[in-house]
């Protein structure tokens, strides 16, 4: 049976980065693919404005072309600030996104990153997806997003994933998304070029007998 499977992402990028194979395999496999981005990604920044908002829409709107996704939600949410904000206003239009689209599986953010927003997207989406009698949601599973999930101090929940999923045959589908966002993308060795990501899939797959996968951390497994 087909699955709805919905990416709770901080900023538009983190999809990609964080499960963006993933996502590829899934609409390859006849699953419906949501993404929902919380906050614009740009606003913290000096300088930015309406073209580098624009520019970054562009950019999620391609990388959902090339990886199937059939809709981004966009929720606009101060960027880098989401801790500004009581709680409370990130969940709900949240949980407006999830009652709309009842999706069974959810990706989002590692409790432990470094990036504030990651930590809260994450706390949004427990909440969100509490499971209540009836609920939709039955797999929560977190990603590690290069340049905040390794970056944390120790003392934070390190990234101890349980999870992987073969994207073999869907390593150029990731890189050609991560293109995409090629403002985002920094030079080698930054922990965030696309030749440290594909490198990482990679060793993540070897570690699993694959020739490249994505690995997760479970939240939550329903059955
Ligand atoms: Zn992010």
């Amino acid at each position: 049976m087909s699955k709805v499977v919905l990416v709770v992402a901080a900023h538009s990028d983190d999809e990609v980065l964080g499960c963006g194979g993933t996502i590829a395999r899934h609409v390859d496999e006849g699953d419906t693919v949501y993404a929902v981005f919380l906050a614009d990604g740009i606003s913290s920044r000096e300088g930015a404005g309406v073209a580098e908002l624009n520019k970054r829409m562009e950019a999620s709107e391609h990388a959902r072309q090339i990886l199937g996704i059939t809709k981004n939600y966009y929720l606009g949410l101060p960027d880098n600030r989401l801790d500004t904000l009581p709680l409370i206003e990130v969940i709900q239009p949240l949980e407006q996104v999830v009652s709309e689209i009842k999706p069974h599986i959810i990706y989002t953010h590692h409790f432990g990153d470094l990036n504030v927003d990651h930590r809260i997207a994450h706390q949004a989406v427990m909440t969100a997806c509490r499971p209540l009698p009836g609920g939709s949601v039955r797999e929560i599973y977190t990603f590690q997003v290069m340049s905040s999930t390794e970056w944390n101090s120790p003392g934070y929940m390190p990234f101890l994933p349980q999870c992987a999923v073969d994207v073999s045959s869907y390593l150029e589908v990731k890189e050609a998304a991560l293109k995409a966002y090629e403002h985002e993308m920094r030079a080698y060795p930054h922990s965030r070029s696309v030749s440290h990501l594909i490198a990482l899939a990679q060793h993540n797959g070897a570690m699993h007998g694959f020739m490249a996968a994505e690995v997760f951390m479970i939240a939550r497994l329903l059955r």
